[in-house]
């Protein structure tokens, strides 16, 4: 029996696939590459390039190997873009999450991880952020999440399937050995951003705002090394395996990191001065999101041991120096 991974060619979920074939598990990857890339997908894996809003290609895929657990990571991820494109985030979001589970419900399995995340809560009350707290997303991106949520709490009820949703807080880092990193065609994320203008392939930072009620100004958020929450993945199957009822977990290091001193972190990592300039506010981003991520620790006995701002941007400096290009020079 295998373990299916959508969106497997992706940034955290090439780093799920690479723990998973280590672990000695039969992996497949289904990614339609739009933002995905072959090559971030471990060669021994099996791989399908097709698009889960296809039933046709869920079907093949699932005839074909004999899957008893799911990793849905297929998704479109970015806050700023489901601002400007919301419906192409339901359609992608929604559709194709709903488009899995009509698959796996004909197919019968039974056991699926779900990759969420922190803009399920939007501008949250108190900090940190336990796993009761109001939901109410500030984007597109956090209101589908949040929809696929629900739509799985009723699967798992009608069907007797369970499932772990595991809402991310930032997703930062690479593999310590610097060979899989973070790669988008367009990048917005802060983290690889700064390490390009150390690199000298961009002029500069924007910080997008610095009048956010915070200690600096900056927005707050808690950073988590992906191969942290690679392990905590693997634990939440593990848990699913022994019979562990459907629940939700937030994954963060629990730590509120500024925008500065993210550059700064970067700045100490690479030996290098990054120029920054101040923007507006990007539409969306709520001041702060840092993680209670106890219950992830009780229940899945999760260990993150990459906690600090240092380490994590020191691996993806590995990753973004030894690959100024992603993976498309490989
Ligand atoms: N950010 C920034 N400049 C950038 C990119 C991001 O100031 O060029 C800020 C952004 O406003 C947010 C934080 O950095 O507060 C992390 O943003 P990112 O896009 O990496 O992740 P998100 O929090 O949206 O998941």
């Amino acid at each position: 029996m295998a373990i299916l991974v959508t969106g497997g060619a992706g940034y955290i979920g090439s780093h799920i696939v690479d723990l998973l074939m280590r672990k000695g598990y039969k992996t497949v990857v289904a990614d339609n590459l739009t933002t995905g890339h072959r090559k971030a997908v471990h060669p021994k894996a099996a791989f399908y390039e097709g698009d889960i809003r296809s039933q046709d290609f869920l079907n093949s895929v699932l005839c074909r190997e004999g899957i008893e657990g799911v990793f849905h990571f297929a998704a479109s991820s970015l806050v700023g873009e489901s601002m400007k494109d919301p419906l192409n985030y339901y359609n992608n979001n929604v559709l194709g999450s709903l488009s899995l589970l009509k698959a796996l419900e004909a197919h019968k399995v039974k056991k699926l991880v779900f990759s969420s995340t922190a803009a399920v809560y939007g501008e949250a009350k108190s900090q940190p952020i336990r796993e009761d707290a109001p939901l109410s997303p500030a984007s597109p991106y956090g209101e589908t999440k949040l929809a696929v949520e629900r739509m799985l709490h009723w699967w798992a009820q009608a069907s007797g399937a369970r499932f772990v949703s595991l809402r991310y807080f930032n997703a930062a880092g690479a593999k310590a050995s610097g060979e899989m990193g973070e790669d988008h065609q367009n990048e917005t994320h802060l983290i690889p951003i700064i390490l390009q203008a150390a690199l000298g392939k961009r002029e500069s930072v924007s910080i997008f705002g610095d009048d956010y009620p915070t200690k600096d100004g900056t927005c707050i958020r808690d950073y988590i090394h992906v191969e942290d929450l690679a392990e905590a993945h693997l634990l939440a199957l593990r848990y699913l395996e022994d019979g562990g009822e459907s629940t939700v977990l937030n994954l963060g290091g629990s730590k509120g990191i500024s925008v500065k001193e993210v550059i700064e972190a970067a700045e100490e990592a690479t030996n290098k001065y990054v120029n920054v300039t101040i923007a507006p506010r990007r539409p969306g981003d709520p001041a702060e999101l840092v993680a209670s991520s106890e219950k992830a620790r009780l229940m899945l006995n999760w260990k993150p041991q990459k906690t600090s701002i240092r380490q994590i941007v020191e691996d993806a400096w590995s990753w973004h120096r030894s690959h100024p290009d992603g993976y498309h020079k490989l």
